[in-house]
């Protein structure tokens, strides 16, 4: 009886044991499966429908703290602030719709361009884009002018301007985080080179280098 008793004892704690570890695969396949919908809707809420650029609220919420926590190191980085020339007229011209595409493709030349050379693509405003990066070496150029070159050579047709196709003009501030201040200041003196830029005539590149703007193309 004795062996008997504890056969069923043992089989009955095997069941256990299987339902217990059956029961924890379950748990810890529902918790992966919410783990990545979780990466998956951080994901969409940080990028940009139409474009698939990262959107201001990553801008904002993941740059943003990497800015401020190389604040206070030799660290500098570039911000380039792009625009399309003339966008409102696109659209009326030729439609909302082809607006839409032209905006995908130039961001899609933007990203390409951020991929190769380690910088951050958002999508910024409408028709506005921000390129950026942070990086030690001081040989580090920014390349503005390879950018807008590569936007032209896309070669999307319009037959309302000078030079018949989509082009950009680029604010560029780069300098040292410690001398700069705060992101806002960052952001605004590309904002204050892209605006000299437009003023300029568009379809070219201003910098702004601490204090003063300086049309270069
Ligand atoms: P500028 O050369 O000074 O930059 O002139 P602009 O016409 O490009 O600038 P403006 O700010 O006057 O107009 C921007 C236009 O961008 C107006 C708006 O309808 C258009 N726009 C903004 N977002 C979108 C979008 O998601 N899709 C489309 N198709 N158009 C958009
Ligand atoms: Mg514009
Ligand atoms: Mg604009």
């Amino acid at each position: 009886f004795t062996t008997i008793l504890a056969l069923f004892i043992s089989i009955r704690s095997y069941q256990n044991m299987a339902v217990t570890y059956r029961d924890g695969e379950t748990i810890a396949q529902q918790y992966r499966e919410i783990e990545k919908a979780n990466a998956k809707l951080n994901r969409m809420a940080c990028t940009d429908q139409l474009t698939g650029l990262y959107n201001r609220r990553y801008l904002m919420e993941h740059v943003l703290g990497l800015y401020e926590a190389y604040q206070n190191s030799r660290m500098q980085a570039v911000f380039l602030m792009i625009d399309i020339d003339y966008f409102k007229q696109y659209n009326d011209i030729y439609g909302h719709l082809k607006g839409d595409d032209c905006l995908r493709q130039v961001s899609a030349v933007i990203r390409k361009y951020c991929q190769e050379n380690g910088m951050i693509a958002v999508r910024y405003g409408g028709e506005e884009f921000l390129a950026l990066k942070f990086f030690e070496n001081p040989e580090e150029r920014d390349r503005a002018r390879e950018l807008q070159r590569r936007i032209e050579e896309a070669g999307l047709p319009r037959t309302d301007t000078r030079n018949q196709r989509v082009s950009v003009s680029i604010g560029v501030w780069s300098g040292r985080l410690q001398e700069l201040g705060s992101f806002e200041a960052a952001l605004k003196f590309a904002d204050q080179a892209l605006y000299d830029a437009k003023n300029a005539g568009r379809d070219c590149i201003c910098h702004y280098c601490g204090g003063d703007v300086q049309e270069n193309s």
